[in-house]
């Protein structure tokens, strides 16, 4: 998958995706990340990005001439997406569609954001990451490349992880996991999980996963059309184990 990203701080996008599972990812070739400096298609002696808005007011906005410069000799993949608080809400059914792409493309906003022509006329549409306001684009454009490349086949250890994580298929949140010691201060782990009944264990852990759904984001369940009545059956089969 090629991903290509425009932001003035390319080094803080290359870092963030150079450790870990990304890195992994660049190193194997299933990410082809390609980072462009909006600043390298300036033309005059400062090498200047932003100007004050027409009309007065607080902060400066980025240019138009070195971001539609910087794009058109990209001739990134599209979608080309503006991150921005006022962009459709970024998640993991986004994250699932654009998975499915060969590839996209990220322009970060620094400053009080962009000139409104590149908002209208460059790229294709606009992206939030949550209902709330970031410096820039960057820590928002590594949260979609993230979100997104952990999907791709092969960029994470297990296969399964993705299935049945949190918003997988199940469309609930995931059920508490333990690992060893079985007993760590006095705690210890649910008698049904060291049994070895492997369909026992898949029911309690459909249940935990409904109990906690239903406490912490009912909104979900609505969405998967509301309780089945296997979903009941299990519910008073397994009490909620706590997990505050
Ligand atoms: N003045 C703007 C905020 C600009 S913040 C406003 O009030 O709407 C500067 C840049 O940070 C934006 O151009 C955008 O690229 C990025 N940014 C800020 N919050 C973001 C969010 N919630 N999602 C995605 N990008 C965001």
């Amino acid at each position: 998958m090629r991903i290509d990203v425009f932001t003035l701080f390319p080094g803080l996008v290359d870092g963030f995706c150079s450790d870990s599972l990304l890195g992994k990812a660049r190193d194997n070739d299933l990410l082809d990340l390609r980072l462009h400096d909006p600043r390298d298609h300036t033309s005059d002696v400062h090498r200047t990005v932003d100007d004050a808005p027409f009309g007065g007011g607080a902060g400066m906005l980025m240019k138009p001439e070195p971001l539609f410069a910087s794009v058109e000799a990209a001739d990134p993949p599209r979608p080309l997406f503006l991150l921005g608080p006022g962009g459709r809400t970024f998640d993991q059914g986004m994250a699932r569609e654009l998975a499915e792409l060969d590839g996209f493309s990220l322009l970060c906003g620094r400053y009080e954001g962009v000139d409104h022509r590149v908002r209208r006329h460059l790229v294709d549409d606009e992206l939030s990451i949550g209902d709330v306001v970031l410096n820039g684009g960057e820590v928002a454009a590594c949260l979609v490349v993230e979100a997104v490349v952990r999907l791709l086949p092969g960029a994470m250890g297990n296969a399964e992880s993705p299935v049945t994580e949190s918003f997988g298929a199940s469309g609930l949140l995931e059920e508490p996991h333990f690992t060893r010691p079985a007993d760590f201060r006095g705690w210890s782990v649910p008698d049904v999980l060291r049994s070895g009944d492997h369909a026992r264990v898949a029911r309690w852990r459909h249940a935990q996963a409904l109990h906690r759904t239903i406490a912490a984001r009912p909104d979900l369940i609505d969405a998967r059309g509301g309780l089945t009545d296997d979903d009941r059956a299990l519910l008073e089969e397994f009490p909620p184990h706590p997990y505050h």
